[in-house]
């Protein structure tokens, strides 16, 4: 089983916290369509075992913007080169997007999920974040698509914000549990490197919370999401029972993948392959036949790290039996001395079957990662 990712580069304006890869720029849209349908088909091959297709992920930048017509294009293109199993086809979405129409339009596609881009339900929140919807066209959104059955869908929100309260937070929580979504995804923010809101942030304009303030949004987020029961399952991820994303749980279990388009990432267990983050240079680059991915070669010691790091993201943890089956004594043996000593201060635990980061390590989690890697 396999999954496809393709990279929709195309934003209609930029997001103040965002550092994915996208262009406001949409006057190359059909060539950057028909190179992706190239791609596609260029890549056939990539998979060792010639896997079916298991899962579908549109992403971007905004998937959303694609007409119906567009996304046909792309859907024929990926039937005509692989074989299909599909499971999950998902579409991320900005409510701004999800009018009548549209919603029809996907529900005449094998599309099956939507991953919607709420973000909050608070309107000071979404101004600071320069988005281009508001609260209640989110909740309308949310509320068009169930009223077309299409129900399979997941909210992205955002916590952490400047100035944000834990009664605000409170409140977007009972909003999303009341939209009876099942499955939420919510990310601490992140002042990325050249973001604007990291630029506000460091001329003063806005105040970061201090670590104390985002535990306690953190631990109201499990709690509240778990009376509701929907579960955390990844470090930032939460879903009913059964509703856990196929397509992202695949890239924590080391399922291969293709990414196609500027700046999506491929993995086939062999090689990780990554094309340019740059529209303009990707399609230079293709038309001149140049290379316009960078490849690497996963040997023993990346895989370990891999592991490490997608494994330990999961709730459930690293699985101990693939750890001594996949890796040497030697890596074995440093991974459960640093272990070891996070275990000791409380932030992971162990049984005989995984080892996973505590609710106090969750906070610490890119510091233990970091100790458990393998560095020559
Ligand atoms: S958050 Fe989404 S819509 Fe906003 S700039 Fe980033 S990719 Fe575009």
């Amino acid at each position: 089983m396999a999954g496809i990712y393709i990279h929709i580069p195309f934003c209609k304006s930029r997001c103040s916290y965002c550092d994915f890869y996208s262009s406001t720029f949409l006057g190359n849209r059909e060539e950057i369509i028909s190179n992706i349908c190239e791609e596609i088909k260029e890549q056939k091959k990539f998979f060792i075992h010639n896997e079916s297709i298991k899962t579908i992920y549109f992403g971007g930048g905004t998937p959303s913007l694609l007409s119906f017509k567009e996304l046909k294009t792309i859907f024929n293109a990926i039937e005509k080169n692989f074989v299909l199993d599909l499971h999950e086809v998902t579409l991320e979405a900005n409510p701004d997007d999800l009018n009548k129409e549209k919603i029809t339009e996907i529900t005449q596609l094998p599309i099956n999920r939507l991953s919607i881009g709420v973000q909050s339900f608070n309107n000071n929140n979404l101004r600071l974040f320069n988005r281009r919807h508001s609260a209640q066209q989110a909740i309308d959104a949310v509320k068009l698509c169930q009223d077309k059955e299409l129900n399979n869908i997941s909210i992205d929100l955002i916590y952490g914000i400047p100035s944000q309260t834990i009664e605000e937070w409170n409140i977007n929580l009972d909003i999303a549990i009341s939209l009876k979504c099942p499955h939420i995804s919510a990310y601490h923010l992140t002042f990325e490197d050249g973001a604007k809101i990291t630029k506000q942030r460091d001329k003063g304009v806005i105040k970061e919370l201090n670590e104390e303030e985002s535990i306690d949004l953190y631990k109201l987020l499990v709690q509240k999401l778990k009376n509701a029961n929907i579960l955390q399952y990844e470090i930032s991820n939460f879903a009913i029972p059964g509703m856990e994303s196929k397509h992202n749980s695949s890239y924590w279990n080391e399922t291969p993948y293709l990414g196609v388009g500027p700046s999506a990432h491929s993995y086939n267990g062999k090689i990780r392959k990554w094309n340019i983050s740059n529209s303009r240079l990707y399609l230079q680059y293709r038309k001149e036949k140049k290379t316009y991915f960078k490849l690497e070669a996963i040997d023993n010691n990346t895989k370990y790290n891999d592991f490490v790091i997608t494994s330990l993201r999961t709730i459930r943890g690293m699985n101990l039996k693939l750890l001594k089956e996949n890796f040497s004594l030697k890596i074995v043996n440093h991974c459960l001395r640093e272990a070891n000593r996070f275990i000791s201060t409380g932030d992971m635990t162990i049984n005989d079957e995984y080892l996973a980061l505590s609710d106090n390590g969750i906070f610490k989690s890119d510091f233990i990662m970091e100790n458990l890697l393998w560095v020559e």
